[in-house]
């Protein structure tokens, strides 16, 4: 890429803001990839994102109200009047968001619509000094204010598994899956794959102290949209990152283990978790398979090829798998020195 390449709009004029890229590093080459703003339909997967798969509200006003709005009495209010998220997570639970859509008939300025609006900040992707590919704002970000999205291929659990699989212990990992309980023990799973169709979301670095948090969002269809919202005030040219395994406020796993340095790359699967009604809450979790119910943690270690073990529930279960993890320089105190991986995904247990 020449030296203009920072007015390059990485997503070819389909964002409704261009997305700058800045190289400044030529040892890191450009992901081929093709740009897309939404979620599209992938392998093994039996819903069309784009779609509209949901009702709307008959609301006739400029923006929806809780006294009126089916869509607000039904699924909560997730915004306030400036667009911006409410603070609904409670120790790492957070209320599942479902946006007015294509057949309400409220406004385009209802303050229930936000994702939908898309891009609307101006974000640069650019060689971070240790991390690879990174993305930082060019303007201060609010608290709560939405993002972007981690947009990619929706594609099936067993798409999922063997993609991760296939992969090479040098390639990134960039495929997330979404849990979500809707009581009575029923889980909703939607995995998400940017690597060959995505957005700006797939060179978002992970840390362990993120300063966005990920939230699944409902528009027009029932496929969750896992949009990124701020989680505190951003400044200007400060990278944006959320945690790979979905959750704003980490716990922690013990793991310690010093590792042989490795490129920081996207080695991650997110979980989040969604109950409602009786206890209406949606949980993110940290990974290694951790499934937060019965408290569990991962550990990772071994010489050249890492295997990592996964207890669940009560640790009845423990595996290992030839799976590298790799280390994480994200730089937070609370670092947990490695990258979240979701070994539910290749151990084919869910
Ligand atoms: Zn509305
Ligand atoms: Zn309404
Ligand atoms: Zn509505």
């Amino acid at each position: 890429m020449s030296s203009d390449s920072r007015f390059v709009d990485l997503s070819n004029s389909l964002e409704s803001v261009p997305v700058l890229i800045e190289q400044t590093s030529s040892v890191l080459t450009f992901p081929q990839f093709q740009y897309s703003p939404d979620n599209v339909q992938g392998p093994g997967s039996t819903l069309d994102p784009s779609e509209v798969t949901l009702p709307g509200c008959s609301c006739l006003s400029h923006s929806c109200s809780s006294e009126s709005c089916s869509c607000l009495q039904t699924h909560g209010q997730a915004y306030d009047s400036t667009h911006t998220l409410l603070h609904r997570t409670h120790s790492g639970f957070c209320s599942p968001v479902f946006e007015c859509n294509a057949l309400c008939s409220c406004g385009e300025a209802c303050s229930n619509r936000v994702v939908q609006r898309g891009l609307t900040l101006k974000l640069e992707v650019y060689s971070t000094e240790k991390r690879g590919w990174g993305v930082r704002t060019l303007k201060s970000i609010p608290k709560g204010t939405f993002v972007c999205e981690y947009a990619g291929e929706v594609i099936s659990f067993e798409e999922a598994r063997r993609r991760q699989l296939a992969q090479r212990a040098e390639d990134n990992n960039y495929i997330i899956a979404v849990r979500e309980h809707a009581g009575e023990g029923s889980v909703t799973e939607t995995f998400v794959d940017p690597a060959r169709v995505g957005n700006v979301g797939r060179f978002l670095n992970h840390s362990c102290q993120p300063n966005l948090l990920m939230q699944p969002v409902r528009v027009h269809s029932v496929v969750p949209r896992l949009a990124l919202f701020a989680g505190r005030s951003i400044d200007a040219r400060e990278e944006l990152t959320f945690d790979y395994s979905g959750g704003y406020r980490n716990r922690a796993p013990a793991q310690r283990d010093a590792g042989t340095r490795s490129e920081t790359q996207r080695d991650a699967g997110t979980q989040s978790e969604t109950q409602r009604d009786a206890g209406t809450q949606s949980e993110t979790q940290r990974d290694a398979g951790t499934r937060r119910d019965a408290g569990t943690r991962s550990e990772t270690q071994r010489d050249a090829g890492t295997q990592s073990e996964t207890q669940r529930d009560a640790g009845t279960q423990s595996e290992n798998h030839g799976v590298q993890r790799k280390e994480c320089h994200c730089g937070a105190k609370s670092c947990v020195q490695f990258l979240p991986l979701d070994l539910s995904i290749i151990s084919g247990k869910r």
